[in-house]
This record gives structure tokens, C-alpha cells and sequence, in this order.
């Protein structure tokens, strides 16, 4: 079979860092409340990392029309972007984007 790059893994979770449970879409796997991820993927989807940190939001980015949050890694320091789902409070993305948008 070929290996694609993303694979959807539908799961729900809860948040580690404010408790929320979050509704799996396949596609995200940051909380939608208070942003913050998890470090599972080495590609995005494949729950393979080993490291299971817990990724903060640290950066905002608008481009071409899309919103992508900066996740960091607080365990080992890895740092990825993740596009913006449509269910994420967008109040939040508002408030980090006034802290990190450039
Ligand atoms: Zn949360
Ligand atoms: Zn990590």
C-alpha cells in the first residue's frame, strides 16, 4: 500500500491542558478551546512520535487567506504548523494573533 502523508485518524480526546473534549475530525488534533496540541505525529496523522508532549500555541500566521497556528512542543522543543479547523474558538486565535501576528 501506498504510504500517503496525511492519514486521517477520526479519534476524540481530551484536552491535557484544560480538559476539554474534543470531537476527532481526522484532521486536527489540537484542542479547540485553548489551542493547545499534542506531540504524536512525526507526519501529521501517524501517531508514531514517541515524545507525547504537550504542543502550546505559539504563533499566529494569515496567509493566502488561512489562519495557521504554531504549536511547540513544552517536552522536547519541536515546532509545527497546524492549519486553523473550523471548529476552533476563533476568539482565541484573535487573542494569539494579537500577542504573535506580525
Ligand atoms: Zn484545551
Ligand atoms: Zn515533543
Amino acid at each position: 500500500m501506498e504510504r500517503k502523508n496525511f492519514i486521517k485518524n477520526d479519534e476524540d480526546f481530551t484536552c491535557e491542558h484544560c480538559g476539554h473534549k474534543v470531537a476527532g475530525s481526522g484532521y486536527t488534533n489540537h484542542c479547540s478551546q485553548c489551542l493547545y496540541s499534542k506531540h504524536v505525529d512525526n507526519v501529521p496523522g501517524d501517531r508514531m512520535s514517541p515524545c507525547g508532549g504537550l504542543m502550546a500555541p505559539v504563533g499566529v500566521e494569515y496567509r493566502d487567506q488561512t489562519y495557521s497556528i504554531t504549536h511547540k512542543c513544552l517536552k522536547c522543543g519541536h515546532a509545527k504548523k497546524n492549519k486553523l479547523a473550523d471548529d476552533d474558538d476563533f476568539d482565541r486565535v484573535i487573542e494569539l494573533s494579537k500577542q504573535f501576528l506580525v
